[in-house]
């Protein structure tokens, strides 16, 4: 037994569609925020359920205070590295939200929170494995594993670890977050993401009486700001975001402290390398006041690597097939495939469902693009 020629594949999908939305409705209508545990191993424990009626082989992996992340496996007929889909159960979205923005289907797109990013990501490998064993006989023709964390929208500290641990016995790793854009294209390069606090300690004293005395943290700060900012190279792709500032306490008083919060992304592993030096070697102006610097690169960059492209083109061959040119883009946000990507792995990013308004109250995956997603997934893990 084998697969069907492509465009079979693609009628069998459409047949499959009102399947597939119900899959991403059971999903949708489970909320599952990355800091409320209990939601997501609720979540956790109906995914495994679904992928075990398959015959998949479920391992949990046990984490507090985190969600459980969820990895299955499933054997192949040829003794090839597997293929590793990637995704994450968790949404941005805190639990009460399905109240205000109920799953429903209107004007053609599933809407609710997360149902792109990624609900519906981990609903279309269900239903392209569920065909893959199907069209051959109960087998794959390549072993498969699927890991499913609950951590990634916080950053994937409790994950990272196993992501980074199953990923290089890998053969390639296709990643399930929404692809991006109206044309659904598929993700070839995501920048590095890191975050830093910086904090500065100067001396307080009264703002009439002791003027002088006082060493001002806000002022200090307010220099040091302006000397990240220039470390900013937006044409190279390098980009610092001071998102958040505290410090002092009131009008009369010469502050004593200031804290700053900064997201940093870079394009490439040289430009992290380079701004993190910069960034932990600032020195204070006042010398009277002090400068010190906390964090890192969280994410490494996903660079558009020979094996990046090498899966992007086997995709693009297979939604030829399919009858449609699947584009590729570079984006600013990061996913687990930087994890991956870093380590070498051929990665290929946004297999999942095409939508938009990924953490907003308009979050939304396209329904008519399913069959072809599920027929584009079904064949990577075909044939990569
Ligand atoms: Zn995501």
């Amino acid at each position: 037994m084998s697969s069907p020629i492509p465009a079979e594949q693609l009628r069998y999908f459409r047949k499959q569609q009102r399947r597939i939305v119900d899959t991403i409705q059971q999903f949708v209508e489970i909320e599952s925020p990355s800091d409320v545990k209990a939601a997501v191993d609720r979540l956790g424990t109906v995914i495994r359920s679904r992928f075990g009626e398959l015959g998949g082989k479920v391992r949990v992996h046990r984490v507090e205070p985190a969600g459980n992340h969820i990895q299955v496996s499933f054997p192949g007929r040829r003794e090839h590295k597997p293929v590793l889909l990637l995704g994450h159960m968790d949404t941005v979205y805190p639990i009460g939200t399905i109240s205000k923005m109920p799953f429903r289907v209107s004007k053609g797109r599933i809407l609710g929170p997360g149902v792109a990013d990624m609900k519906a990501g981990i609903a279309l490998a269900f239903h392209a494995i569920e065909a893959l064993l199907h069209w051959n006989g109960g087998q794959f023709p390549r072993p498969l594993s699927l890991l499913l964390v609950s951590d990634e929208e916080v950053g994937s500290a409790s994950s990272r670890s196993l992501t980074e641990t199953l990923a290089p016995g890998a053969g390639a790793v296709l990643v399930l977050e929404p692809a991006q854009g109206p044309q659904g294209a598929v993700k070839t390069a995501r920048k590095g993401v890191g975050g830093y606090t910086l904090r500065v300690e100067g001396r307080a004293a009264h703002a009439g009486l002791d003027f002088e005395k006082g060493q001002n943290a806000i002022l200090e700060m307010s220099r040091q700001i302006c000397a990240l900012s220039g470390f900013g190279d937006p044409a190279r792709g390098v980009t610092i975001n001071v998102g958040r500032v505290t410090g002092g306490t009131r009008p009369n008083v010469v502050p004593a402290e200031a804290t700053a919060s900064i997201d940093v992304r870079v394009r490439s592993r040289q430009d992290a390398a380079e701004l993190h030096r910069k960034i932990t070697s600032l020195e204070p102006a006042n010398a009277q006041c002090k400068v010190m610097v906390t964090g890192s690169i969280n994410r490494p960059p996903l660079e558009r690597t020979g094996g990046v492209i090498m899966l992007y083109e086997k995709a693009r061959s297979i939604a030829k097939a399919l009858g449609w040119d699947l584009e590729e883009a570079a984006v600013g946000g990061g996913s687990d495939g930087n994890f991956t990507a870093a380590l070498g792995v051929p990665t290929l990013d946004g297999l999942g469902a095409v939508g938009g308004g990924a953490h907003s109250p308009e979050e939304f995956a396209v329904v008519s693009e399913l069959p072809r997603r599920a027929a584009l997934l079904a064949g990577l893990i075909e044939q990569v």
